[in-house]
């Protein structure tokens, strides 16, 4: 589906590199650290190519095997999804290190959002501050936000969760996500002369669009310092804070002044559900496609990618305001679900992020000045094996769309326990200006590097 303009697309950006006099080497890691010949080359041309807005997807734990079982459910074997349609599409490295600086090679959300949202690599559990020290490191949405541009991040887990949090906070430990979750660190309390908890730093840091779930996080009182007895969401009113829980709510909000969607008490219900898989398989099943958990009223994640876009648009379009944005958007529960083993949770979240792709690229389209950025921050447990295979762990069959059955196997720990992230290279795709920088192997801490070049970040 879409092949003819797909492929006209690709053809233009080709066409381009090679106006711009650039050879396009099948391999070229364009990172900040890397030495080889043809990426300087590119790089030398890179410094022409500047980006007033980014919009970076995050599939969390979304590896390849993740796409692909979306795909094949959804669109078809031969389909292909909006985040398959990206001209530019490589692959990174995403382990973290331990506390001397050694790697671990199986990441967690804290420490792979670390990754990119300083250009730093840390231990797991840890929000956005060094290894060994513990000390904060500038994130690219305080960058972006010291250079004048709008910010703005979207998640369908709660806007405490380590993906979100990584832009504007920094903790010891990704638990610490309201003032009554700080006993993991000691150092970042109020009283300590430390930043607070998760949520409070997040609506202290005034990102301009903050919309996900955790309400209940926002909703505990505050302990400590100047704003002691209020709700966090009290504070976030207190700063200018539009608090909006459903998609009236949302339509509603205006520019102007900075907004806060929750929509939820924890994460966001997902869009799907069906049978888990089990030990010894299912029997062949067809996906739910409307959660009865799922309140109405609950904005989807491309709804609220579309209004979060409409938004920091209109704020940058303000007297004296420097042209520009960053936006984060992360579906959260393609993670969750699969840790979970629940195959239908994980494509319908997987589907849903695709569809607020489709919103990111058409913003693009409209305004090419934009750097779009789909990728992941680790892979996970899902994998598709033959229907004659007897997986030991658990294992489920699907009926896909296209009529066809399939088996995907979750076998990365033993039934009963919580699956596992897995160590592998995820995918990167981009497209706008300094998407060549995907190609090849590079590595997360690279995106870092590329967001801040392609906005031109001091
Ligand atoms: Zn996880």
């Amino acid at each position: 589906m879409g092949s003819r303009p797909y492929r006209r697309r690709l053809a233009w950006s080709a066409a381009a590199l090679l106006v711009a006099g650039v050879a396009v080497p099948a391999t070229a890691a364009a990172g900040p650290d890397d030495t080889s010949d043809a990426p300087s080359q590119i790089a030398a041309q890179s410094g022409k190519q500047k980006a007033k807005n980014v919009i970076l997807l995050i599939g969390d734990g979304m590896g390849d095997s993740e796409i692909t079982l979306a795909r094949d459910y959804t669109v078809g074997a031969a389909g292909r999804l909006n985040m398959d349609k990206f001209p530019m599409t490589g692959t990174y490295t995403t382990y973290s290190v331990d506390k001397n600086g050694k790697p671990d090679y199986v990441t967690d959300s804290a420490a792979s959002g670390t990754g990119w949202a300083t250009g730093q690599k840390t231990v797991n559990g840890r929000i956005s501050k060094t290894p060994g020290t513990d000390k904060p490191m500038t994130t690219i949405l305080e960058l972006a936000q010291r250079n004048g541009l709008a910010t703005g991040s979207v998640t369908t887990a709660e806007l405490t969760d380590a993906t979100p949090a990584v832009l504007a906070s920094h903790a010891t430990d990704r638990s610490c996500a309201g003032p009554a979750d700080m006993k993991a660190c000691p150092n970042d309390t109020i009283a300590k002369g430390g930043p607070g908890s998760i949520a409070e730093q997040s609506v202290n840091h005034k990102v301009d669009v903050l919309l996900g779930g955790g309400k209940a996080r926002f909703d505990q009182k505050i302990t400590e310092g100047r704003h002691k007895g209020l709700t966090v969401t009290e504070q976030a009113k207190k700063l200018g804070y539009q608090v909006v829980t459903d998609d009236k709510g949302l339509k509603n909000a205006r520019a102007g002044k900075p907004v806060l969607g929750l929509f939820a008490p924890g994460n966001v219900p997902v869009e799907w559900t069906g049978k888990a898989a089990a030990q010894g398989g299912t029997e062949p099943q067809r996906c739910v496609t409307n959660n009865p958990e799922r309140k109405a009223g609950t904005p989807s994640l491309d709804e609220q990618t579309r209004k979060a876009l409409q938004l920091l648009e209109a704020k940058q379009s303000g007297k004296g305001k420097k042209p520009g944005f960053f936006l984060q958007v992360e579906g959260a529960s393609i993670d969750k679900r699969d840790h979970a083993a629940d195959p239908c949770g994980q494509i319908g979240e997987t589907a849903a992020l695709d569809r607020a792709v489709k919103v990111a690229r058409a913003y693009a389209a409209k305004h090419p000045d934009t750097l779009v950025v789909t990728t992941a921050d680790h892979g996970h447990t899902s994998q598709i094996v033959p229907l004659e295979a007897t997986p030991p762990g658990l294992s489920s069959t699907l009926v896909t769309d296209e009529g066809q059955q399939l088996k995907v196997n979750y076998s990365t720990n033993t039934p009963g326990e919580a699956q596992e992230h897995t160590g592998t290279q995820v995918r990167i795709a981009a497209q706008g200006p300094q998407a060549h920088r995907v190609l090849g192997v590079t590595d997360q801490t690279q995106l870092f590097g590329t967001i801040r070049t392609a906005l031109s970040l001091r």
